[in-house]
């Protein structure tokens, strides 16, 4: 049906300025088999610079509290023009303007205005392309629940597509059963790309960023981590989960469905490799005993301790029962003969905290009851690790030597990970003497 079509998304920072919109452009003309493009907003062009989509909330803020719209959304205003001017366009988004300042004075909600950074984006990129603008409201649909609706937007974006042999979908956003506009959550864009890849039967999604692929650690953390080329689905989605940044937690999963692979890419280095996302790394054995260590801070231990719990029927349940009626999601529950220990987003507790302790307390009426804040988790990730002996006994012999007190374990049956818990300040630490241990180490022994 589609002739080996690649799908290209780029991220804020590939398209923050005229300058980057030309690299995105040479990298799209290199390679005839680049047709559906995905953006996202401007990012940032210098690290105190606001985030496009940063600006729209902040449009948006000011004008539901009765600021003028023409004056709130000049700084928005002002990004595009810039762009457009820069790049010798003859173009306008006068007319765009016009019409969300009227959708703005009738009341359009909150995503709609963090959406319009995709969407102008995507009509001042579709026009320096040459390719057809198509608005993402109208080939990707949310149910009445606000959930993606993956089976009608595989069948309507699938159909536009087929008629569209070039294409520029924006990022972040679809529509509602109603029409109106709905975002997924931040960094969004790289599930749109996901979207696109599988609705266009795309041979390889590739995600431009502004890191030469996904790297063991986060570069803010440990100087010039190594990088990873080739990485499951399910490591890295143990590892965007924990924290890491690079691509949007849930992006793996319509490419994954359909075994397209994702390629990590630097708009900044097009030449260099980046990483792999496969389905499975049978050709490929991994580099080192772990492949990426990720984590995040802001999470609060539960603990319950009773006599004889184990021996009581129903307890968990009842436990568990008093959490999801409150909203909460337990991420962990590591559990000792008559101990329990729920690991939970902090801010999940907020405003509740007092009425869940109650809860909790005539349910299980336990003979000690404490709610611990200050935890960071890190996960050490990686497919190598199933056939080794000895990796947890070198993730704790790092953090020991260090003088960091590990306050929870835990290993999934899969063995692909291993997840500790520490006081959030030797959270930076923890993640450098990991890394220090199973990939500097190992370089020296190679
Ligand atoms: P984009 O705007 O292209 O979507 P993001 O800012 O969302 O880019 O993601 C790229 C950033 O992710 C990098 O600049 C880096 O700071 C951060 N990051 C966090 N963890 C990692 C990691 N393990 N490997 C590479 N980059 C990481
Ligand atoms: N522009 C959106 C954000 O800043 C979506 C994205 O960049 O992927 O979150
Ligand atoms: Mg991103």
């Amino acid at each position: 049906m589609f002739f080996m079509s690649k799908v290209v998304k780029f991220g804020g920072s590939s398209l923050a300025d005229a300058k980057q919109f030309k690299k995105v452009a040479d990298i799209i003309n290199a390679d005839p088999e680049r047709v559906y493009v995905v953006p996202s907003a401007p990012g940032k062009r210098f690290s105190d610079d606001t985030k496009v989509t940063d600006l729209l909330y902040q449009c948006y803020e000011r004008t539901i509290t009765g600021e003028d719209f023409a004056k709130a959304f000049q700084p928005v205003r002002e990004r595009f023009d810039g762009i457009i001017r820069e790049l010798g366009l003859s173009m306008s988004l006068e007319e765009e303007y016009v019409k969300i300042g009227t959708d703005f004075r009738n009341g359009a909600n909150r995503d709609y205005a963090a959406s319009r950074g995709e969407y102008l984006n995507g009509i001042i990129l579709a026009d320096y392309l040459g390719y057809k603008f198509v608005d993402a409201a109208k080939g990707i649909f949310f149910d009445s629940k606000g959930n993606f609706d993956s089976d009608i937007t595989n069948a309507c974006l699938g159909a536009i597509l087929e008629k569209t042999p070039k294409a520029v979908i924006p990022g972040f956003y679809g529509a509602m059963p109603d029409g109106s506009i709905k975002t997924f959550s931040r960094g969004g864009s790289d599930f749109t790309g996901s979207v696109v890849a599988k609705a266009a039967g795309a041979s390889l999604y590739e995600n431009w960023t502004d890191v030469s692929g996904f790297l063991v650690a986060d570069p803010r953390i440990v100087d010039k981590p190594e990088g990873i080329e080739v990485i499951t689905y399910s490591e890295l989605r143990e590892l965007s989960y924990m924290g890491a940044g690079v691509l949007h937690e849930d992006a793996i999963f319509p490419v994954r469905s359909a075994n397209i692979p994702i390629n990590i890419k630097n708009t900044n280095a097009p030449d260099d490799a980046g990483t792999l996302i496969v389905p499975s790394a049978k050709n490929a054995p991994a580099k080192y005993l772990i492949t990426g260590i990720a984590g995040k801070k802001d999470f609060s231990v539960i603990s319950i301790e009773k006599d004889r719990m184990n021996s009581e029927k129903g307890f968990m349940r009842r436990m568990l029962q008093v959490l999801e009626n409150h909203g909460i999601f337990p991420e962990h529950m590591p559990t000792g003969i008559d101990t329990v220990s729920v690991v939970v987003n902090s801010h999940e507790l907020d405003g509740q905290r007092d009425k869940l302790t109650q809860r909790l307390k005539e349910v299980a009426r336990p003979d000690h009851f404490e709610i611990i804040d200050g935890l960071a988790l890190i996960a050490v990730v990686g497919r190598g690790m199933k056939s080794a002996k000895g990796t947890a006994t070198r993730v704790f012999a790092a953090l020991s030597h260090a003088d960091i007190n590990i306050r929870m374990i835990d290993q999934g049956s899969s063995e692909l990970n291993i997840i500790v818990g520490i006081d959030e300040k030797d959270f930076e630490k923890a993640i450098r003497v990991i890394y220090d241990m199973f990939i500097l180490s190992e370089q020296t022994e190679k």
